[in-house]
C-alpha cells in the first residue's frame, strides 16, 4: 500500500494557475449543504491516483493561504472514505485549542494532527502547550510538524522551528508517535538524528522535488545513521504530486554514478514510497 503522509487539500490548478503564493479561500469550495464545488473532489482524486491513501492536512493558521479548517478536512474525508484520512489541525495558542481538538477527532473523525510552530508562532517546548500533548496522548493520535523554514512565514520564529526544539516534548510524551515534515529543510541531519534517538519520530520527504542534492545527502545521513526505514513517503500535494515525488525519488539513484560519492539502493528508495505507514501510525 502506498500512503501519502503530506497532502494539502488546495486545488493544483490554483497552484499552477497563481503560483505558490497565490490568494485562494479554500472554504469558498465546500457548499452551504456540505457539498463541494463542481471538478473540486475530482481534482484532488486526480492527483492522488497513484497512492491508496491520502493524508489530509487542517492547518490552522490563519495568515497563510495553505489555511484549511477542521470541518472542511472532515468533510472531504467523508466525501472520499476509501482515501484520504484526514488530520485536525488546532491552534496552540487559542485557549480553545484542547476542546477544539477534541470535538476534531471524537466528533469530526479527524485521525491525527498538524502542528507548526513557525506558522502558528508558538514555542513547542514551552509548558504552556502541555495540556495540548496531553489531550493528544489520551486521544492515541499521532503529530505531524512543520518543522524547519517556511518560504511564506516572512515573521514566524525559525529558532521555534528546529527539530531540536521537539526533543523534550519527545522525551515527556514517548507515546505519541510524530512525523518530522520535509525532512525539516535545511536541517535533514539533524532531523535523522532525532529520528535515530526517539523510536516513535519519523521523517517524511514532502516538498523534495526540487532539491535533489538535499534529498541525496538526508538519505545518505539516513544509511549512515540505519535509520531508513523511518523515512516517510509525501508529496506536499498541490505544490507537487506523489509522482512527481516517486520520479525525483527514483532519480537520486543516478547523483553518485561516475563518482566517489556514496550509492543509494532502489530497495531504500522503494522501501519509502512502500512503507505500512497506517500500521506505524497506528491508525
Ligand atoms: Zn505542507
Amino acid at each position: 500500500m502506498i500512503v501519502d503522509v503530506h497532502t494539502h487539500p488546495h486545488r493544483r490548478s490554483v497552484k499552477i494557475t497563481q503560483g505558490h503564493y497565490g490568494k485562494y479561500n479554500l472554504e469558498t469550495e465546500l457548499l452551504p449543504d456540505g457539498t463541494f464545488q463542481e471538478g473540486f473532489v475530482e481534482e484532488f482524486l486526480n492527483g492522488m491516483a497513484m497512492v491508496d491513501k491520502a493524508i489530509v492536512l487542517a492547518v490552522a493558521a490563519p495568515p497563510y493561504w495553505i489555511t484549511a479548517n477542521n470541518e472542511f478536512v472532515s468533510a472531504l474525508a467523508k466525501r472520499c472514505p476509501d482515501k484520504v484520512i484526514g488530520f485536525a489541525s488546532v491552534n496552540p495558542n487559542s485557549p480553545t485549542a484542547v476542546p477544539d481538538l477534541e470535538r476534531a477527532v471524537r466528533t469530526l473523525g479527524l485521525r491525527g494532527v498538524k502542528l507548526s510552530p513557525i506558522y502558528q508562532n508558538f514555542e513547542p517546548d514551552s509548558r504552556a502547550v502541555y495540556p495540548l500533548y496531553e489531550k493528544i496522548r489520551e486521544l492515541g493520535v499521532p503529530i505531524i510538524w512543520h518543522q524547519g523554514t517556511s518560504l511564506m512565514a516572512r515573521f514566524g520564529p525559525l529558532e521555534a522551528a528546529h527539530p531540536v526544539r521537539l526533543d523534550r516534548v519527545l522525551r515527556d510524551f514517548p507515546e505519541i508517535k510524530m512525523i518530522l515534515s520535509h525532512l525539516c529543510y535545511p536541517w535533514a541531519t539533524e532531523a535523522i538524528v532525532m529520528a535515530r534517538k526517539h523510536p516513535q519520530l519519523y521523517v517524511d520527504v514532502s516538498a523534495m522535488v526540487e532539491r535533489p542534492w538535499f534529498v541525496y545527502n538526508a538519505i545518505v545521513a539516513a544509511m549512515e545513521y540505519g535509520v531508513t526505514d523511518k523515512l516517510l513517503f509525501a508529496s506536499d500535494y498541490p505544490w507537487y504530486t506523489p509522482d512527481e515525488t516517486r520520479d525525483a525519488l527514483y532519480a537520486l539513484i543516478e547523483i553518485p554514478k561516475g563518482t566517489g560519492l556514496p550509492r543509494l539502493s532502489m530497495d531504500v528508495l522503494e522501501g519509502i514510497v512502500n512503507r505500512d505507514v497506517l500500521g506505524i501510525l497506528g491508525i
